[in-house]
């Protein structure tokens, strides 16, 4: 017998509305029929430009068109993100979206590289190992190659694009696929009197709209699971105090780079992510240690070209729903949770909830077995990224302001703690299966901080230092051959997928 579609309701039409809308709609078109709710009066947040890779796969089940996508978009390419000035002033690192070495051995490239420095032989630093931190530095882009067995093969990339052009373009997509969109104002949410359930929204013009499935893309106000579920917020905010940003968007003046930048600042850190017509800027920072007229004067003389809008202030707190499924609502994007955007990961986890709601897509009756998994999968990606945000804060030797001062001498999660002194020990990494941020984000991240390893896996002891140190010199010089031969950024771009020129 056939099975009833469920009317799916997605309240709300920024990036995670129609992120939902669209996937749900080419993803399960038997199994619902998807209407969607926002407000162009009240707008999106509009902010949120650089991505992780995982959004490539996303964009291919979608069967979205790469170069269309990033021309719509105004994209660049994003090889990982910069961090200066964050364990001490003056030092910087890259987080590279790919390995360290080469990937093969019997252990992990960066106990070869422990091992040459214990030695004393000559090595250089852990990055220059890396194709994608050496393509960035040498500002230069192409596509991975193809052949897993290369070099050249050893990277990933994700996107830095507008974020005010996503939504619109997801839009299309979604609308193309079937998906029915109303315009208006929701006032009220009606629960059923018996089960709790959500029935249907109100709007301002005074229509219903019913649903069996409600996913709450509303934003920070949560209209659905917070205001109206009353699902409990976990406070983050004792490990990740900064809850405001300051934006201010400005001309591209400097290299198109193609990694987005977070430079530590005296009460949190500012980003400069640059697109094809502008650079991205803003300072995220915690008021309890700066006011926002500071913040404003320090993102505008910071900014390194003329800027084109005023600064703007927006308001946040770290965590997230205790729960993100409750009764028939899927809370997605910033209404389940927010997680300060210094490794740009809210988009990857309304990709996370729209991939695991498309995995355990309800029946009219809801089994809890479904909804505790898909809690379950959100908590893991939650609090695993929670861990490795605070592992930046927290591995610093600043001292010099009482930001630094507070995030260094925290207590941080037992979790953190262990994964911190399990590498300080030798090098080891606690190793995740699935889910964001592997091996080489973690090594880039202990690393760049000045956790050290003190010694390295034994298994690296087999080759001799001598030939091992001509090895890595070997690799090092390839790596840097391969990524001269590699068009700029900006010749890919104006070859790949130039915007559209206004008319
Ligand atoms: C400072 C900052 C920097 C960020 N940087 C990054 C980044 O680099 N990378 C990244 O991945 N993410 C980043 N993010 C997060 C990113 O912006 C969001 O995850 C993303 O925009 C998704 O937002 P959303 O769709 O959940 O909410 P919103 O964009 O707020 O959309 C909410 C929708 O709900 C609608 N709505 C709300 N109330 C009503 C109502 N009463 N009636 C009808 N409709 C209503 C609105 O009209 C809107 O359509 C950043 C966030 C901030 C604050």
């Amino acid at each position: 017998m056939e099975e009833h579609k469920l009317n799916v309701v997605v309240v709300g039409g920024g990036t995670a509305g129609w992120m939902a809308a669209a996937a749900l709609s080419k993803l399960l078109p038997t199994r619902c029929a998807v209407t969607l709710v926002e407000s162009e009066a009240i707008g999106i947040v509009g902010v949120g430009e650089a991505t992780l890779p995982h959004i490539r796969g996303f964009n291919e089940r979608l069967g979205i068109d790469e170069a269309e996508f990033m021309a719509a978009t105004r994209a660049t390419f994003k090889l990982g993100i910069e961090f200066r000035d964050w364990a001490r002033k003056g030092d910087s690192y890259l987080h590279p979206f790919g390995a360290f070495g080469r990937g093969h051995g019997q252990v992990d490239f960066h106990h070869y590289w422990s091992r040459l420095r214990e030695a004393g032989a000559p090595v250089a630093e852990l990055g220059e190992y890396s194709m994608a931190v050496t393509m960035a530095y040498a500002n230069r882009f192409a596509l991975p190659d193809p052949d897993p067995a290369m070099i050249g093969s050893t990277f990933n990339y994700a996107y830095q694009f507008d974020a005010t052009l996503f939504a619109p373009f997801l839009r299309k997509v979604a609308e193309g696929l079937g998906a029915q969109r109303i315009e208006g104002r929701i006032v009220d949410v009606e629960l059923d009197g018996e089960t709790g359930n959500v029935t249907a929204i109100k709007l301002e013009s005074g229509d219903r709209v019913e649903g069996d499935l409600f996913i709450d893309c509303s934003g920070f106000v949560s209209l659905i699971i917070g205001k109206a579920l009353g699902e409990a917020f976990e406070d983050w905010s004792q490990w990740l105090p900064c809850d405001r940003a300051v934006a201010m968007p400005c001309r591209t003046e400097t290299a198109l780079t193609p990694y987005t930048s977070a430079t530590a600042m005296n009460a949190g850190w500012r980003w400069r992510i640059p697109l094809q017509h502008r650079t991205g800027n803003g300072y995220v920072y915690s008021s309890e240690f700066i006011s926002d007229e500071d913040a404003r004067a320090a993102i505008v003389a910071a900014v390194e070209g003329e800027p084109i809008a005023e600064p703007r202030v927006l308001k946040f707190k770290a965590g997230r729903r205790t729960r993100s499924w409750v009764r028939n609502c899927v809370a997605v994007g910033l209404s389940s949770g927010f997680l300060e955007p210094l490794e740009s990961t809210s988009i990857y986890l309304i990709q996370a909830a729209v991939g695991a709601l498309v995995e355990l897509f309800p029946e009219r009756n809801i089994s809890p077995v479904d909804r505790d998994e898909f809690n379950r999968l959100i908590d893991m990606e939650y609090d695993r990224i929670r861990d490795f945000l605070i592992l930046h804060y927290h591995a610093t030797e600043r001292s010099d302001s009482p930001f630094w001062d507070y995030v260094r001498t925290m207590s941080v999660p037992e979790t953190l703690q262990e994964k911190i002194d399990l590498f300080r020990r030798r090098g080891r990494l606690v190793k995740y299966r699935e889910g964001v941020f592997l091996d080489a984000s973690w090594i880039a991240v202990y690393t760049g901080q000045r956790i050290v390893p003190e010694g390295h896996d034994r298994r690296a002891d087999l080759p001799p230092v001598d030939a091992l140190a001509r090895e890595a010199e070997a690799l090092r010089r390839e790596i840097r051959a391969i990524a001269e031969r590699m068009p700029d950024h900006r010749a890919h771009i104006e070859l790949y997928c130039p915007m559209a020129q206004a008319a």
